[in-house]
């Protein structure tokens, strides 16, 4: 759904990831970085860190371009309170986000905040907004998806800068080329 009012560039966007567990979540925490990375947002602060996942996202770089990072950090606290944009906490407590969007459609750069199994409660002071994507629990992917998706719409075809694989759109079959080097 496109947003009633938009800056005439998206918000730059960065993520943070809280309570990640290396041994519990890596696919979890997988997939909300592809998702991070899929719409558009410069990098997740990974907490705590995981040298693993950040090298398998540095890997889909090496194919499908881009220069999302996944930085790893012991303390969430400094990235919160140093950033100079605007911090939006995804929490299902939160305020509707149709209410918060356009706002945070006024701001040149934000910080999307993804809790895990328990989020500290000094984060629902920290943010600027407490925000939910409907009511009832779901999944940080799913949130921070919809999120993304009305701040910065969902990207189309054609190969990132960078890329070594781009994909051609088909109605039927998988379609990869391979990109000339450079
Ligand atoms: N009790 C949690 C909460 O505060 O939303 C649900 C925990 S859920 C397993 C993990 C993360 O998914 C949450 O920290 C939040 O970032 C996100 N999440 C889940 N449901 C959500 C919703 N309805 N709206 C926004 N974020 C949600």
């Amino acid at each position: 759904m496109p947003p009633a009012r938009r800056r005439r560039t998206a918000p730059r966007v960065e993520v943070l990831r809280l309570g990640h567990r290396a041994a519990r979540d890596p696919r979890l925490t997988t997939h909300l970085a592809l998702t991070a990375r899929a719409w558009g947002a410069e990098r997740l602060y990974l907490h705590p860190p995981d040298t693993e996942l950040a090298a398998r996202l540095g890997r889909v770089n090496g194919r499908w371009g881009g220069s999302f990072e996944v930085i790893g950090v012991k303390d969430w606290r400094p990235i919160v309170r140093e950033h100079t944009g605007h911090v939006v906490h995804l929490t299902m407590y939160g305020i509707p986000l149709t209410e918060a969007l356009p706002a945070m459609l006024e701001q040149p750069y934000l910080l999307a905040v993804v809790g895990g199994a328990k989020v500290p409660a000094a984060m629902y002071e920290m943010s600027d907004w407490n925000v939910a994507v409907g009511h009832q629990p779901h999944s940080e992917v799913a949130a921070l998806s919809v999120l993304l998706d009305r701040i910065r719409g969902t990207p189309g075809p054609g190969a990132w800068p960078g890329a070594t694989h781009a994909i051609v759109p088909s109605a039927r079959g998988k379609r990869v080329v391979e990109m000339p080097a450079p």
